[in-house]
């Protein structure tokens, strides 16, 4: 992915989005054609897959810029919980394809229906195969850029995407020889949808449910905190909840108790002025005071 730097651009998270919106889109219609012709149960549930990834990345998208929108009186957390709503959906859909296809896929083999895979399908799998593994190229460039887990992420579900399609190549391949291919290559693919189905979900509730925010996080916070205050601020009693791009975070400080007001404040103002700016995040803070003597 070199070249595209050498024009002096870098790969962005949307234009990954957006490369993964066509090319899913190209895609599950090549693999819903193949899959209708051969009449393959596993062709078919993998183009299911492949449009929900296209319909995730329009959503990642909107979500971007839908998120960034400020907060205002009827969503005074912003709005990015419209994303967390949209994704969970998604996540159900999947939940119900994969189902539906993996009772397919065991009937078939209960029912000893065999398919001809042809060139088509071959061809369809193979380009299949290249792209995604295009895809995770750039989405992992694109996490590399923009220090993004987010898109790190993505690049590991197209490479797991190039491989789902690796094992249906192989499969059609071995085809000829082995009669319930088919069916074991939907159940396959169904178990695969399940699993990213299961992936969406949690990763859709797990911030609803409110987290404690990560070492990192914290050391950076503290630094910030001993760049602004001298002494020990023993900040504690950590609690981040997320909206979408919208992140909260409340903690405590502890303060000698004659500490003068004002300057207390000051502390306090600053301290979230620089969270705000440098890590992006509306932080809260209380204050607990201690007796002087306690200090070192
Ligand atoms: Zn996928
Ligand atoms: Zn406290």
């Amino acid at each position: 992915m070199i070249f595209v730097k050498s024009k002096g651009r870098n790969i962005s998270g949307k234009f990954a989005g957006f490369f993964s919106i066509a090319g899913n889109t190209v895609l599950f219609a090549f693999k819903l054609w193949a899959g209708l012709v051969t009449g393959s149960v596993a062709l078919i549930a993998d183009a299911w897959h492949t449009l929900s990834d296209s319909v995730s990345s329009v959503i990642l998208l909107i979500g971007i810029y839908v998120s960034s929108k400020p907060a205002d009186n009827e969503h005074p957390y912003g709005h990015g919980r419209a994303e967390v709503i949209a994704s969970l959906f998604i996540g159900l859909i999947l939940v119900l394809i994969a189902i539906n296809f993996l009772y397919e896929s065991v009937n078939r083999i209960i029912t000893g229906e065999t398919v001809i895979f042809g060139y088509l399908a071959i061809t369809v799998t193979a380009i299949s195969l290249v792209v995604k593994e295009i895809m995770a190229q750039i989405s992992f460039y694109a996490s590399r850029n923009e220090g993004s887990k987010a898109l790190f992420a993505d690049g590991w579900h197209h490479r797991s995407d190039a491989f789902t399609s690796l094992i249906i190549l192989v499969g059609i391949l071995l085809g000829r020889y082995i009669w319930w291919i088919d069916g074991a290559l939907g159940a396959f693919v169904s178990v695969m949808i399940l699993i990213l189905a299961f992936r969406i979900v949690k990763d859709s509730i797990d911030p609803l449910l409110g987290e404690k925010p990560d070492k990192e996080l914290i050391d950076k916070i503290n630094n910030i905190g001993n760049e602004i205050y001298s002494g020990e601020l023993y900040s504690h009693h950590f609690n981040i909840h997320k909206y979408g791009n919208h992140t909260e975070l409340t903690f405590h400080i502890k303060l000698p108790g004659n500490y003068k007001l004002d300057n207390a404040n000051r502390i306090t103002a600053l301290f979230i002025k620089r969270i705000r700016s440098e890590l992006d995040i509306v932080a809260t803070i209380y204050i607990d005071a201690y007796k002087e003597e306690l200090k070192q």
